[in-house]
């Protein structure tokens, strides 16, 4: 191995410390306690289990979280009027809306309605429109693309005028990666399902940040030696190796990859830990905002 592993777990294990930290300072100090409000509608085991353990972490860091569950045949005026009743209670600093909503639900309506103030996903439209425009911040950024620039910096990576290419244009992770890094001056390309020659824009990346989804896309020889790379994807493959069957890989194929990179994240332990620990660190940063 040639690269530098870039540990998530311990990474993420720091915010989430320096979060306890600051939340018990604010008890000793007498201000609030900060609130998170988690939202569920339906019953996607998957979003079940995300939920469970954002909350668990937030209770970790002393954060109050309390669970809102909706049937999965909740309206749009049902999911809306929540909203507007956790955006009224000046115990909750932070709402999260578990996407996917089901379907038949409009998922921007929903998103927009919540306080710009509260938005801990970072997912309003206001603070993705900031944070689109140059010399713009946002209240918040998206949990996981803020999570892979915590995990560039640990890892010493200088991004002004660095060539960075994100594989990958959600709104959830790639659009914002990209934007995040075009904020730090890099110059940037994006890249999606249309665009041509993959491997050869790749080769050019100082920073590459794959978020596609595909088991191990990105080859070694996709990737320029002593790169930046963070692998966003979490993808379950079959291995009959495993008791369970199957196991969990990234959208890079780590084992070719850390022989050409200068830093790379595996996964798991990469991105999936700092997601929660964003989440945490934008909840607090909400209480903050809500002292002024
Ligand atoms: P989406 O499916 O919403 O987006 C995937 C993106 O990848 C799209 O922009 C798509 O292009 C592009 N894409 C798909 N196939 C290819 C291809 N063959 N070549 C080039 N581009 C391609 O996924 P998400 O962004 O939500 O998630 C991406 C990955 O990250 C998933 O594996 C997901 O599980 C993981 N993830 C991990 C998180 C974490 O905490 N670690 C959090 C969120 C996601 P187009 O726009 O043209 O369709």
């Amino acid at each position: 191995m040639t690269a530098q592993l870039i540990d998530g777990t311990a990474i993420a294990a720091a915010v989430r410390a320096e979060v306890a930290a600051a939340v018990a300072a604010r008890a000793a100090a007498g201000k609030s306690q900060p609130g998170l409000a988690t939202v569920l509608v339906g019953e996607d085991a998957a979003s079940q289990t995300y939920v469970r353990s954002k909350r668990k972490a937030s209770a970790e860091a002393g954060i109050a979280s309390v669970a809102h569950e909706l049937p999965a045949s909740a309206t749009q005026r049902e999911v809306e009027a929540l909203v507007a009743q956790l955006n009224a209670d000046p115990r909750v600093h932070g709402i999260l809306v578990q996407l996917p909503l089901p379907g038949g639900l409009d998922e921007e309506k929903v998103l927009a309605a919540i306080s710009l103030e509260k938005d801990v996903d970072g997912f309003h439209p206001i603070n993705i429109g900031r944070l689109a425009m140059k010399g713009r911040q946002p209240l918040f950024v998206p949990c996981t693309p803020a999570g892979c620039m915590v995990l560039l910096e640990a890892a010493g990576a200088t991004f002004k005028g660095a060539h960075a290419v994100v594989l990958g244009r959600s709104n959830i992770v790639g659009l914002p990666a990209a934007l995040l890094l075009l904020h730090r001056d890099a110059t940037l390309t994006v890249c999606h399902s249309r665009s041509h020659d993959l491997p050869a824009i790749c080769r050019t990346a100082d920073i590459l940040i794959a978020a596609v989804g595909r088991p191990e896309m990105v080859k070694a020889d996709w990737v320029k030696p002593g790169a930046f790379v963070i692998d966003v994807g979490i993808n379950r493959v079959p291995d009959a190796t495993r008791k369970s069957g199957s196991r969990l890989v990234g959208d890079v194929a780590f084992d070719e990859v850390k022989e050409v990179a200068g830093a790379l994240t595996p996964v798991p332990g990469g991105v999936g830990p700092m997601t929660i620990a964003m989440l945490l660190r934008n909840t607090l940063r909400a209480a903050e905002i809500a002292d002024r």
